[in-house]
């Protein structure tokens, strides 16, 4: 991982943060547990990913930022049995439904929970996140370190987002071609 901060189709990319990042994920979950309010932190973690994609900046989070990737990046350093991938990871339709599970499990939960205080929504987002990052660390110990990154919904949406606007880019850019 490079420590330079470089730019990438004239957006300038951070140096990496992720040899220290992973401690933000282990502070705010203890936070959080202690005072469920501080799970609303949650939403951070959700939305920097899409802003930053917004941005121009593609998988910028990915690559130098994300508290969660940091982690298991970590842990799967220490413990990895380096089991195969499953070939149903590599489906195409796998990233999109595991995409429309967990949002639209997150959306429902959101729905049940909004009118019921700071302290059980804030609750209720941390162990969405909990659960995600569990999902993360036990593909990370049983493949790869950062097996999750290949099918986590954040880097989807992500992905998406920098696949949709060089799409835009190269359209605007015929337009004023022709
Ligand atoms: S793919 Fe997901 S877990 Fe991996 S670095 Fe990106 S946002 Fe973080």
């Amino acid at each position: 991982m490079t420590k330079k901060s470089i730019t990438v189709n004239g957006k300038k990319w951070i140096p990496t943060i992720q040899d220290w990042s992973w401690i933000i994920t282990i502070l705010w979950m203890t936070a959080a547990n202690l005072w469920h309010p501080f799970g609303l932190f949650g939403f951070v973690c959700m939305f920097t990913p899409v802003i930053i994609a917004l941005s121009g900046r593609g998988k910028m989070h990915c690559a130098r930022v994300c508290p969660r990737g940091s982690l298991i990046g970590k842990i799967g350093s220490i413990v990895n049995l380096g089991l195969k991938r499953p070939n149903l990871y590599r489906k195409k339709w796998f990233r999109p439904l595991l995409w429309g599970v967990m949002m639209g499990s997150f959306a429902v939960m959101l729905i049940f929970v909004i009118t019921q205080g700071v302290d059980t929504l804030g609750f209720a987002v941390l162990i969405f996140m909990e659960t995600a990052t569990v999902l993360a660390i036990i593909n990370g110990i049983l493949f790869t370190p950062r097996q999750w990154c290949t099918i986590c919904p954040m880097g989807y949406t992500s992905g998406n987002i920098r696949s949709l606007r060089k799409k835009l880019t190269e359209r605007r850019m015929k337009i004023v071609k022709e």
